[in-house]
């Protein structure tokens, strides 16, 4: 399974820190010209499962004791091929709903801190502290400025993020140009979290 990018901010964080991530729409095709008009759906025309089953059925496991809660990094979009990290998520719920006339899924992600040695979850992050993660758009500006618009690993300018150098456990949560870094996509996300 991939890693959940770009999360659609009008799914703004709510008061308890939970991120509500909206799922895929079906792919165009000459069956569904538009897809915002049509129900998502967890299977493929196939019958595979799409992205959405994959994390739906994933969480219905987990509400089983059956495997780990699946974590995710969660990117915001700030434009075209800049994206900023907002932190490790759990995957805690869904919900399979009506919303302007058709079915969306509800993929609830509850902010988390560090994952312990052990795999347990230490701690799960309040509202005030999860927006303080956020970097200073005067801070991207400078630390885009200086690493040159290019991932300072590889020098790429393909879908960069801002990174933070340090955990924000360790100190790193105060975001000053000295522990902020430009990546390119595969650089930031050979750091992140996935399940298979
Ligand atoms: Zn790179």
């Amino acid at each position: 399974m991939s890693q959940m990018r770009g999360a659609p901010y009008r799914d703004a964080l709510d008061a308890d820190g939970q991120l509500l991530y909206e799922g895929h729409d079906v792919p165009r095709s000459d069956e569904h010209p538009f897809p915002k008009l049509v129900d998502q759906s967890r299977f493929s025309v196939r019958g595979r499962p799409t992205e959405n089953g994959k994390f739906a059925d994933w969480t219905d496991r987990f509400l089983r004791g059956e495997v780990p809660p699946a974590r995710f990094h969660v990117y915001e979009k700030l434009r075209s091929g800049i994206w900023t990290f907002r932190g490790p998520f759990l995957l805690k719920g869904y919900r399979y709903e009506q919303v302007d006339g058709r079915r969306v899924f509800r993929f609830q992600l509850a902010a988390i801190d560090e994952i312990g040695n052990d795999g347990e979850i230490t701690e799960v992050v309040p509202l005030e502290e999860l927006q303080s993660r956020q970097i200073p758009t005067s801070v991207k500006q400078e630390v885009y400025k200086r690493d040159k618009g290019r991932c300072v690993l590889c020098g790429s300018r393909d879908q960069l993020h801002f990174d933070h150098d340090l955990p924000f456990s360790k100190g790193g949560a105060s975001a000053t140009p000295a522990n902020v870094r430009l990546l390119c996509a595969r650089h930031n996300l050979s750091k992140g979290a996935k399940i298979e």
